[in-house]
């Protein structure tokens, strides 16, 4: 008798679950951090406590990162106190941007500070500098802006920290930068990461369909300001000092590395079309997604079978 109950409970209690029309339980945190809009979803068990701790140690990141922060470990670098004075966070962050460097052939250049500055993309005093001001700040990268992988490097660290507590499932979005973890516990299926219209936030080009993936794009529609018709954007061309111009709008990596990601979308929007798709040759560790001005759509390889394009009545179309 005894024997055929237990089954009969277990099988019970499997379609109670199965039947309920409860959803799985989720915490939503929205916050400012970092210059940017963040929101993290976190699912299931102690989903609460964990949104809780990912929000703070992205906190304590900026705290680390932060370039205005008087305090911060970059700024105590850009007063010129040793590397091996930082945090292990810090050492870690800035010594992966110096590798980052040596990789794109600086395209992604850490050492922008001043250049950053002069221009003031994004703040109340930005200008066109003169070619000589901009020469000056060129020769002067002494000091740190670590504004292309800052979210990136705080996406994976949150990441870790989620692992670590057990969590499974979740969707982060730090600014332009995303990570989805786990698959969609709605339904089990992976999760569906549009890609924003570079020329219409409203809407997206095309989706993915992901797991266990960062998707960062860098685009010259994320911080800009106009001077006579034309658009100067928050990006810039080490080589040149002025923001990369190589007919580009968008680049978008889909990683499980989002601070990888985060560098390269910068130094491949730097680099331009055939140079970032040559950048990309062989690579399986992460894949690209270009967008021209003439609304050409490139994709890498490894990804093609992953994009859909959903953007045609819009006059967007494969290169
Ligand atoms: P992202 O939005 O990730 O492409 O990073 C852009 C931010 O990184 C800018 O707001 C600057 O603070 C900084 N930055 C601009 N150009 C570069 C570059 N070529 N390499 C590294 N960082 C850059
Ligand atoms: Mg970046």
């Amino acid at each position: 008798m005894l024997k055929r109950l237990i089954p009969l409970l277990l099988a019970g209690a499997m379609l109670a679950a199965c039947g309920s029309a409860e959803p799985t339980k989720s915490s939503t945190l929205q916050f400012f951090a970092m210059d940017t809009y963040m929101t993290l979803t976190v699912y299931g068990e102690g989903c609460d406590e964990a949104a809780a701790a990912a929000r703070d140690e992205i906190y304590r990141l900026e705290e680390i990162l932060s370039k205005t922060e008087e305090t911060s470990d970059i700024s105590r670098l850009n007063r010129g106190e040793a590397l091996e004075s930082l945090s292990p966070d810090g050492q870690e962050a800035v010594e992966e941007a110096l590798a980052r460097r040596q990789e794109t052939g600086g395209a992604y250049d850490p050492t922008l500070y001043d250049l950053v500055e002069l221009w003031g993309i994004g703040t109340d005093h930005a200008r066109v500098p003169a070619e000589e001001e901009i020469a000056e700040a060129l020769s002067r990268r002494e000091r740190y802006d670590l504004g292309g992988i800052g979210k990136g490097f705080a996406t994976d660290k949150v990441v870790q920290l989620l692992r670590g507590l057990g969590v499974e499932s979740a969707n982060l979005s730090l600014g332009g930068n995303v990570y989805v973890m786990g698959s969609n516990p709605e339904d089990g299926d992976p999760w569906r990461v549009g890609l924003k219209d570079p020329e219409d936030e409203q809407q997206i080009v095309g989706y993915l369909d992901l797991e266990d993936q960062s998707v960062v794009t860098s685009g010259d529609y994320e911080r800009y300001f106009e001077e006579n018709g034309r658009r100067y954007h928050h990006i810039f061309d080490p080589q040149t000092g002025w923001p990369a111009d190589q007919g580009l709008e968008s680049v978008t990596i889909i990683s499980a590395d989002s601070s990888m990601a985060d560098c390269y979308s910068t130094a491949l929007f730097v680099m331009g079309l055939e140079e970032g798709l040559a950048f990309c040759e062989g690579r399986e560790d992460f894949g690209a997604i270009f967008i021209t001005s003439d609304r050409e759509v490139f994709v890498t390889e490894n990804l093609r079978d992953q994009f859909v394009l959903t953007a045609e009545d819009r006059g967007y179309h494969y290169g």
